[in-house]
């Protein structure tokens, strides 16, 4: 999980608070011009929401899923627009193609999941200010506008009225806390536990209490507060050069699907953005991301597919994409991180971005990070 944050984004650890000295020392552009001379890595920026931060006493989801503030949100990419070179992920996979080097200070800006926001908030900033960027969607969820699962399950550790909580699949059988701050922690500690079981596994659990507890997710339309765009907007932003790319169908981690339904969730996923959206999809992030999420048998079936890049959520940088075309690192962007952490996380990405376990990778952090 991530660490503890405060809500306006302030540094809160040492990174933050080197990266906040850097930046207002004005030591850090210095630093990025040097740092060009001789790195010439390809740096993806990860974003899963962008939000308000809201009050976690009334907010009924998961608050790890908020990658940054809206305000946040346009001084990152405005410093991005200044400072690097935003760059298209089908150029990445073009230069690739042609056995080009990328330019210094090449930033691709991606987000996962298909969240609304994304299109009401961080579209029309990113298309004020020029900052191309692909958007992962799982079509499903796109298709049918239900909430994403592990965000569902959230909201329903925080709102059952039941008095115990009870999933034998990982041991757990324990009363239901009172506290909602109590509540959150047990469903961060569910969510990475669950991601060592299988996908189609961890889909029945979440199944069972929705029957158990009364609340299914596909009654009726999302909640505002997790619905996922549809394809109207999607077309929309693709029309104005925006990229979408696959993250799967249900959003189930591929390498815990039996083989066959793995490959059929990776291919499903591209037929549908061919057919929405009238071009062949050719980018993939795997769900989830981590280490245990893909594996070599589930980059042979995204390449099969026809998918010519594949981004992980492993953190770290790209020296030479080439060599891992279908495990691009990202630098994942959190809600805690202030414009002198983000900038220097750029500049500096092995020393400052952020080694943490993300409420997806579920895992210790991997040891990725390039200089
Ligand atoms: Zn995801």
């Amino acid at each position: 999980m991530v660490n503890p944050s405060t809500s306006d984004g302030r540094a809160s650890g040492i990174r933050g608070r080197l990266g906040e000295l850097c930046y207002s020392s004005g030591l850090l552009h210095s630093l990025q011009r040097a740092r060009a001379w001789w790195h010439k890595d390809l740096r993806i920026l990860a974003y899963h929401r962008i939000m308000d931060f809201p009050d976690p006493e009334t907010y009924d989801f998961d608050l790890e899923l908020i990658s940054t503030s809206p305000e946040r949100f346009y001084e990152q990419m405005h410093l991005l627009k200044r400072r690097f070179r935003p760059t298209r992920l089908t150029d990445v996979a073009e230069a690739i193609a042609a056995g080009e080097t990328l330019p210094p200070d090449t930033v691709v800006v991606t987000f996962d999941d298909g969240y609304d926001d994304n299109y009401r908030i961080a579209y029309p900033i990113l298309r004020d200010l020029g900052i191309p960027a692909t958007f992962f969607v799982s079509t499903a969820h796109i298709d049918t506008g239900r909430p994403f699962l592990y965000d569902w399950l959230v909201h329903m550790i925080l709102t059952t009225g039941t008095p115990s909580f009870v999933l034998p699949e990982l041991n757990i059988d324990l009363p239901m806390p009172a506290a909602r701050a109590e509540r959150r922690e047990l469903a961060g500690r569910v969510l990475l536990a669950m991601k060592d079981i299988g996908a189609l596994e961890q889909s029945a659990m979440i199944a069972r209490l929705e029957r158990d507890w009364r609340m299914p997710c596909d009654d009726a339309p999302a909640p505002p507060e997790c619905k996922p765009m549809n394809w109207d907007q999607l077309r929309e932003m693709h029309a104005a050069g925006y990229e979408v790319g696959s993250h799967g169908v249900h959003h189930r981690m591929f390498a815990k699907l039996p083989h066959d339904d793995m490959v059929r969730e990776i291919r499903e996923s591209k037929a549908t953005l061919d057919r929405e959206l009238g071009d062949p999809a050719i980018l993939m992030s795997y769900p989830v991301g981590g280490d245990r999420a893909f594996n070599g048998e589930v980059i042979d079936a995204t390449r099969e597919a026809g998918f010519e890049l594949g981004c992980s959520y492993i953190c770290g940088t790209n020296p030479d994409p080439a060599t891992n075309r279908y495990a691009l690192y990202r630098l994942p962007v959190e809600r805690n991180m202030g414009p002198g952490w983000f900038a220097a996380m750029l500049t500096l990405p092995r020393l400052m971005s952020y080694p943490t376990v993300h409420h997806e990778t579920g895992k210790d952090p991997v040891a990725a990070c390039s200089p």
